[in-house]
């Protein structure tokens, strides 16, 4: 479980979109932006550990835009994106991964398409 929500009142188990709680009534606190912001206080350590680790990677697809770099991180963000998207279970999160899987995937096709048609034409001429 990504999301560890319980009733500020009572405690007892809450789902992420649930507005009141079931055993008590007590009204929660709204969620915001649950499709780009991921709200840390209710996240489990675990799965603040996978957010910290899906950042990075969404760092190091933006530093593989520039000419060169991209065909080594491309790659090697795909590969990392793969591990963790197993244990993405909140479909913020997964959505969040893929967007970064995009992201690099696009760079390391870019790159790696361009950097052949360079050699290509080289050998070609
Ligand atoms: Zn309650």
């Amino acid at each position: 479980m990504l999301y560890d929500m319980k009733c500020v009142h009572c405690q007892s188990a809450l789902e992420p979109e649930q507005m009141r709680c079931a055993s008590c009534g007590t009204k929660q606190k709204a969620r915001r932006k649950r499709h780009t912001e991921f709200d840390t206080e209710t996240l489990t350590p675990e799965a603040q550990v996978l957010l910290e680790r899906a950042n990075q990677q969404y760092h190091w697809a933006i530093w593989g835009l520039i000419p060169g770099v991209g065909l080594i991180l491309g790659p090697w963000v795909c590969w990392n994106l793969l591990h963790l998207r197993g244990k993405a279970e909140a479909e913020s999160f997964a959505s969040f991964l893929l967007t970064t899987f995009r992201i690099a995937l696009m760079i390391a096709l870019f790159q790696w398409s361009g950097l052949l048609l360079i050699l290509l034409s080289c050998w070609m001429t």
